[in-house]
């Protein structure tokens, strides 16, 4: 094959390894596009998988096909027009014998116009809906031709990829067909993967890119087929691999013991002011088991919105204090940082300890000497949010680091904070408001020991779930309005439409104009993730001083704020959400005494799942329980499940759904490690990312 080159000049053939710009159809502008997905090199390219696959094998009936569905049809143009209703739309109308359709385009031009004349005929492909008219397709993907038979079915099933702007489908199967005839002379592509069972990897890849028409498409459709299967398992691997070598160099220095740790478990005891649940004082011994050893610990704590995460925290702070070291809290956000060292102050200012708040809103000169005492040991005990892990912090005894709301951070910055410690590494907390079966979570976390909370302190009036269809908004609104009259406070949550925070942004403030006008003499406060983290924090602030009484949010809230008065939630179009969604955003009630409402709005009709996630998040509060629902929940309708795996990073398995692959690849895992750690690095780089950061010290 032949490779159309920028530049001139003879370049050696191309190979996985040389930059995509060197392919035909690259180029420097679609390469700096393709950056955008991950991809660089022709190797990328190749394990940038599909999402999913259409089905454009068959003429679907027009009178046959299922509304919902996508199709593809073909039929005999017999009629247009142009319509100006609302907006300048294009109409064709074909019909295939069984019925009409018709067809909508908002964008279009004159040729496009004249090329779909009366007559020719005109294969499409969409998804089928009802219209005022009767079956109708907006903007689908067409060909038109003189004949009939000149508009044949996809021989196979056809790959759907990930996209970026400027980047077609089209170019990415145009690209990936020549990355993977490279691939069949690749080396380290043909390193046998002993163990693992299925077709070798390069056959895996040759199916799931560009599936045979003889195919098994029922599986590849389902996300079964042994190709994916296998490919699944290399990244489960791979994933396994990277978390042993994490924990490996997690481990690779000692760490200070911290001998005080019982005690401070008693002195905090005395100075909280309630005394801790049984799974509170559970953990805060497993902790301080830790604490006392040389071993760095590496420590998940698993436990509900609400369960009591932050006293954990403050003992092992503690403990770092009495051995005369220092300890740092990370917050995701300043708002919840600012929250942590409130309550830290309180409960620490009987023990004589003062946790100093190292915020991006601090004055340049009062920073510098913050930093000063830090770096002298004077501060010793210190909350911040990721930006305590810059260069410019530097402690003199770091001994413990807490990290809240683990999700948010990524393998680098765990690296980062080991680091931090000088020559002896920290003790590292990690504090987990998804609850995830545990099971689960030893694969998922294989790098870290796990303790859960599995209890709520007393006192907490459950809150009350109702599930209404928007229809009802009305009375919804009634309520809340008596509510705001009795001084409650109101959250209320635009779910996302569209998955750009632009637009999102956007949905939110036309909310939050309709619910002024809707509402009037009720203080209505805006947050969305558009906004600069200043407005958004002194939107959060107006609401927690009681400033404003209803909260207009997109998800963004979802992350850990404390206002114990606002006790009523309302989520717009929550069958938009998973089931962890919804049960974190919850969890933002329910915090104070009042009992607590969270109004589940749907727009019907609700598909089967969705109506299934309503009434599990009605029936229970308990995390662990939605957990293990969400799991059930997930059929193998999500095919190549994307959403769900971003989290953890996966392109193609998804812990949840693939837990059952994982324990002989635990044990495969050492297996490897012990016996070829080269094969182990190279699936590392090859699924998991950067091999510089697995590599060992
Ligand atoms: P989370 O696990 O969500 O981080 P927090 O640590 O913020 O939960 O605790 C939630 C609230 O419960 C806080 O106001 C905290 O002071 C209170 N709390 C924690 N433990 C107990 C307990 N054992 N008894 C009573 N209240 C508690
Ligand atoms: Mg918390």
């Amino acid at each position: 094959m032949s490779a159309s080159s920028p530049r001139k000049g003879v370049r050696p053939p191309p190979t996985l390894d040389t930059e995509v710009m060197f392919l035909k159809g690259g180029g420097p502008a679609a390469a700096s596009r393709l950056h955008a997905l991950g991809i660089e090199r022709v190797r990328d390219l190749l394990f940038h998988l599909p999402l999913r696959y259409e089905d454009r094998r068959a003429h679907v009936s027009i009178a046959g096909a299922r509304v919902g569905d996508d199709v593809l049809v073909r039929g005999r143009i017999v009629g247009q027009d142009v319509r100006f209703a609302g907006r300048r739309t294009l109409r064709v109308m074909i019909d295939d014998g069984t019925g009409p359709l018709l067809l909508r385009f908002f964008h279009f031009n004159e040729a496009q116009k004249n090329h779909l004349g009366e007559g020719r005929w005109l294969q499409a492909f969409g998804g089928l809906r009802v219209g005022a008219g009767g079956a109708e397709m907006v903007h689908p993907q067409y060909r038109v031709a003189d004949s009939a038979d000149q508009l044949q079915p996809e021989q196979s099933l056809t790959p759907i990829y990930p996209l970026t702007t400027g980047i077609t489908q089209q170019r990415l199967r145009q690209l990936i067909a020549q990355a993977l005839e490279l691939a069949a002379r690749d080396a380290l592509l043909a390193r046998d993967l002993p163990g693992l069972d299925g077709p070798p990897t390069l056959a895996a890849l040759q199916t799931i890119h560009l599936p045979k028409h003889d195919a098994d498409a029922r599986a590849l459709l389902a996300g079964t087929h042994a190709a994916q299967r296998r490919l699944k398992c290399e990244e489960l691997l791979a994933h396994q691999l990277s978390l042993r070598v994490l924990r490996q160099r997690q481990r690779s220095r000692p760490s200070p013991p911290l001998a005080k740790a019982v005690v401070a478990i008693d002195e905090l005891r005395g100075a909280l002011g309630f005394p801790p649940t049984g799974a509170q004082r559970r953990v805060l011994n497993e902790v301080a088991r830790d604490l006392s050893g040389t071993q760095p610990m590496l420590r998940l704590v698993q436990g509900d919105v609400g369960s009591g995460k932050t006293v954990i925290a403050a003992m092992a702070m503690l403990a770092a204090v009495r051995a005369g070291m220092q300890a740092v809290l990370l917050a995701p956000t300043e708002l919840l940082a600012e929250q942590h060292q409130r309550n830290l102050a309180r409960w620490f200012k009987p023990l004589g300890a003062a946790p100093v708040l190292l915020s991006s809103r601090l004055k340049k000169a009062h920073k510098s000497v913050l930093l000063g005492e830090i770096a002298d040991g004077r501060q010793a005990l210190i909350v911040g949010t990721h930006a305590v892990l810059q260069d410019e912090v530097r402690f003199a005894a770091l001994a413990v680091v807490v990290v809240d709301e683990q999700h948010r951070f990524g393998v680098q910055q765990r690296l980062a904070l080991r680091d931090k410690g000088g020559a002896r590494a920290p003790h590292q907390l990690i504090m987990s408001a998804t609850p995830i079966p545990r099971t689960l979570a030893q694969t998922v976390y294989a790098d870290l020991d796990i303790s859960v909370i599995d209890e709520l302190p007393p006192g907490r009036t459950p809150i009350q779930t109702v599930v209404l269809s928007n229809e009802r908004r009305d009375e919804v609104l009634a309520r809340i309005a008596a509510a705001c009259r009795e001084q409650r406070q109101v959250y209320w949550v635009c779910t996302l439409i569209e998955e750009s925070d632009e637009l999102d942004a956007e949905a939110a403030e036309a909310t939050a104009t309709k619910l002024r006008a809707e509402l009037p003499g009720v203080r209505v406060g805006l947050v969305h993730g558009r906004m600069k983290s200043d407005a958004r924090d002194e939107q959060m602030r107006a609401f927690q001083d009681g400033i404003t009484q209803l909260l207009v949010a997109t998800t963004v809230i979802e992350v850990g704020v404390d206002v114990p008065n606002a006790s009523i939630m309302v989520i717009e179009n929550a069958e938009r959400l998973g089931l962890s969604q919804l049960h974190q955003l919850r969890g933002r009630v329910g915090r104070g005494s009042a009992a607590s409402q969270c109004v589940l709005l749907y727009q019907s009709p609700l598909g089967e799942t969705a109506r299934a996630r309503l009434e599990t998040m009605r029936a229970t509060n308990d995390g662990f329980a939605i957990a293990q629902r969400d799991l059930e929940l997930r059929g193998p309708g999500e095919l190549l499940g994307r959403r769900q795996t971003g989290e953890i990073g996966m392109k193609l398995a998804d812990p949840l759904r693939d837990a059952a692959l994982i324990p002989p690849l635990q044990r495969l895992a050492d297996d490897y490690l012990q016996t070829r750690p080269d094969v182990a690095m190279l699936l590392i780089a090859r699924w998991v990312g950067d091999p510089k950061l697995y590599a060992h010290v």
